[in-house]
């Protein structure tokens, strides 16, 4: 018997693809994907695992905290288990450059002291994504990031930084109003990391030169906008019409309406469209004031983040498994096509390998078990498999 055969396992659950009961032996990567003809009455499903592309801070713990010990930050990944999340990108928002350098060197330490203990939290940290700080210093387009800290892109500076992440940053927003946003994409794409655009008030020419230079995303699309804007010729309509970029979106029901959202997903196509979380700190938190950095915000009951000062949003305090029972609701689509844009899209748009082609021979072990009420939406997280090792069970 080899060594692969004796630590193969198995789980058994209804594929959302094709509702079929499968059988999937896995020891690191799936093994094989077996439909049952003669299947039992299997009320659980399984999925590929969960990926979110921007995850700020979860349970307490700010990623953007250069002091955040190694072992809050393993105890946010495990909360982040619970919700069937298996891969994500640790996310950096505008800073100082000592402040966003600091915190990648303590981001790339925390995760070399999982791998290290062979922890699951290790694998889990997939990339980094730097939102920011090249973005629109208007209000409005600029969110919640901080104007004093707003700077044109420099490709200087992402080598500095890249530099003390170790390689690790795999994705980066940026405006394209910026001039130099064409050279700096394209430092970006030679890196082999994602250019994404957003927090912008671009025109039209400046996101298609963003884009010719190898953009290949857009950041939480319909967010980070002015409340007003001309009615045919804006930002938005702009990144949805343009099909070489995939969208990510917050689906809370707060930060953007399900009319917004099925129109979005009907003119990208649910192909081009992602689930990013945008979770800040106080997510799965009680209610309540949080420090942010230097800002104050309240996690309100109704789920939304906001700063004290403004009442502008700042992230989120959702979670992945919400997001796609949500997107269902909202959007009216399947639960197979929700669960497309949180796992081989999102793969697909921060290209993680080995996560692409769904429930397949030869992808990681990254899998969730779950439960589905389609009565009222709800996914009910059962086990999150990472890497073909169980890293949380209800
Ligand atoms: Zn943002």
């Amino acid at each position: 018997m080899s060594e692969v055969s004796s630590v193969k396992k198995r789980i058994v659950g209804r594929n959302p693809a094709s509702q079929a009961v499968s059988e999937i032996h896995y020891d690191a990567a799936v093994l094989a994907v077996d439909e049952l003809i003669e299947a039992p009455d299997v009320a659980e499903y399984v999925s590929p695992g969960f990926i979110d592309l921007q995850v700020n801070g979860f349970a307490g713990v700010d990623y953007n905290d250069p002091g955040s010990s190694h072992e809050a930050i393993a105890r946010s990944i495990r909360t982040i288990f619970e919700t069937g999340v298996t891969r994500f990108f640790p996310t950096l928002i505008t800073g100082s450059e000592e402040r966003i350098t600091g915190a990648l060197r303590n981001l790339v330490a925390a995760r070399k002291s999982f791998a290290a203990e062979g922890c699951s939290e290790a694998q889990a940290m997939a990339g980094i994504h730097v939102e920011g700080p090249h973005l629109s210093p208007e209000d409005g387009p600029r969110g919640a990031h901080p104007l004093e800290h707003v700077r044109p892109p420099d490709s200087e500076e992402f080598k500095r930084w890249q530099e003390a992440a170790e390689g690790e940053i795999r994705l980066v927003t940026v405006s394209p109003e910026w001039p130099e946003t064409p050279a700096y994409v394209k430092t970006l794409v030679r890196a082999g990391v994602v250019a994404s655009v957003g927090h912008t008030k671009a025109n039209t020419d400046q996101i298609r030169a963003a884009v010719d230079a190898g953009a290949t995303m857009s950041t939480h699309l319909g967010n980070a906008a002015h409340p007003l804007l001309h009615k045919t010729q804006n930002y938005i309509w702009d990144q949805l019409a343009e099909d070489r970029l995939i969208a990510s979106f917050i689906v809370d029901g707060i930060h953007i309406p399900g009319g917004f959202l099925k129109t979005a997903l009907r003119a990208k196509g649910v192909e081009r469209a992602v689930l990013v979380t945008d979770a800040v700190m106080p997510a799965m938190c009680k209610p309540g004031r949080y420090t942010l950095g230097q800002v104050e915000v309240e996690l309100r009951a109704n789920g939304s983040v906001v700063i004290i000062e403004t009442e502008r949003l700042a992230g989120s305090a959702l979670r992945m498994d919400r997001a796609i029972g949500n997107s269902v609701r909202l959007a009216g689509i399947s639960l197979h096509q929700a669960l497309t844009m949180a796992t081989v899209n999102a793969a697909r748009a921060g290209r993680l390998a080995g996560r692409q082609r769904g429930l397949s021979t030869g992808e990681k072990a990254d899998l969730v078990r779950f439960r589905w009420d389609s009565d009222s939406s709800t996914l009910q997280v059962k086990e999150t498999i990472v890497a073909g090792v169980s890293a949380y069970r209800a």
